[in-house]
């Protein structure tokens, strides 16, 4: 039994709008959404945050890509555009330690990344 939440969602403990499953990346909605679409996608393995990748994660990395890219498609958010998210750590405003992307979509957003 693991305490993180993400691994918690992996393990069906605590549910989640679940939108996209593979054998290595799970996608679900965020339970506090910041723009009209607002998915988390994440890799199955706990990896805490992007600092702890290693090379026999470049798979996984390229993996969890192309199923934001996928989910992005099947949501009508490709065409018009979207943002892949990568918080890390304090600084970078990471709160959960399970390495995530925000998948953001459905409004314009401003150029720059929010500060
Ligand atoms: P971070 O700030 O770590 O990059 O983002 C964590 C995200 O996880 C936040 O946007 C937050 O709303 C989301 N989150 C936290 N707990 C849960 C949960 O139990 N379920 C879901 N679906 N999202 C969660
Ligand atoms: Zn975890």
């Amino acid at each position: 039994m693991s305490d993180c939440i993400f691994c918690k969602i992996i393990n069906k403990e605590i549910p989640a709008e679940i939108v996209y499953e593979d054998d290595q990346v799970l996608a679900f909605k965020d339970i506090n959404p910041v723009t009209p679409v607002h998915i988390l996608l994440i890799p199955k393995k706990h990896i805490s945050d992007l600092t702890a990748i290693t090379e026999g994660d470049k798979d996984l990395i390229g993996q969890l890509h192309l199923a934001a890219v996928k989910i992005a498609e099947e949501v009508g958010i490709a065409d018009e555009g979207f943002r892949l998210v990568n918080n890390c750590r304090e600084f970078g405003g990471q709160v959960v330690y399970h390495l995530h992307f925000h998948l953001l979509g459905g409004k314009k957003l401003n150029a720059r990344p929010s500060q």
